[in-house]
């Protein structure tokens, strides 16, 4: 089994870190330095690194590190990020550690998008700037029905799938999330649980897909209160699932 760790970079990214049989493979390290103290701290060589999508915070240290470590690099087909030797898409399977990892296509807030399952014990899902504990990723290149069918994904996965997001959102999510769904009581709990997290500096991630389903709006889009909640915010009747989803983002992102 994985033990994973979260390093942290810039203000609120996580790069975590995956560590079995002393191989070591990150996800999207932004930053290369924290994760070679990491590294230098305990000993140990950079494996592989997994790329979710082409934004410089979680590319930004491919370079370096490849050039300290010889690593491998997974990441998004297209080349059109530099550093990547193994290109993904939909359908994919890579073995890490020799744990084997699903790849899914997720686009929405990119249109390169990818996210890495392994459906082991306790799954994991590293799923990158698409799905944030209590949130979604901005969408900067795809559609809102792009990123519903790419959250629908994460929806039919095992409940008990750990859900590593790369920023710590949270706690400005669920402040969100309460305006849509005001009387949900996990969320109103989920929330006073991350205040008290975030005023100890605690990281509130890995989330799981059974609290997602219960306390993320843009997960809720076909329950009858956050379709209300829309129709209220746009003034308008809102009738497919994705254009609720369409509707709550703006709503977050004007927020
Ligand atoms: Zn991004």
């Amino acid at each position: 089994m994985f033990e994973i760790f979260p390093i942290r970079a810039f203000s609120d990214n996580y790069i975590w870190t995956l560590l079995k049989d002393n191989e070591v493979t990150v996800v999207d390290p932004g930053d290369p330095e924290p994760v070679r103290s990491f590294l230098e701290e305990r000993g140990l060589t950079l494996n592989s690194i997994l790329i979710t999508h082409h934004h410089y915070d979680h590319t930004g240290g491919i370079q370096s590190l490849v050039e300290s470590y010889n690593c491998e690099v997974y990441g998004p087909k297209g080349g059109h990020i530099e550093g990547i030797n193994t290109s993904l898409t939909e359908g994919d399977v890579i073995e890490i550690s020799g744990i084997e990892f699903s790849i899914f296509s997720t686009p929405g807030h990119t249109l390169d998008h990818i996210s890495y399952f392994a459906d082991i014990d306790v799954p994991l899902l590293f799923c990158g700037d698409t799905l944030f504990s209590g949130g979604c990723g901005r969408l900067f290149e795809g559609t809102p029905e792009q990123m519903f069918n790419s959250l629908n994904k994460f929806s039919v996965l095992p409940s008990n799938t750990q859900v590593f997001c790369t920023h710590e959102y949270t706690e400005s999510n669920l402040t969100f999330a309460i305006e849509v769904e005001p009387d949900n009581k996990d969320l109103n709990e989920r929330l006073n649980e991350v205040r008290e997290m975030r005023r100890e500096d605690k990281i509130t991630l890995p989330s799981t897909i059974s609290t997602e389903l219960k306390i993320n709006p843009f997960l809720r889009c076909h329950r009858e209160e956050v379709i209300e909640a829309a129709q209220n915010y746009s003034q308008t009747a809102v009738s497919k699932d994705e254009e609720v989803l369409g509707v709550i983002r703006n709503w977050k992102d004007n927020f």
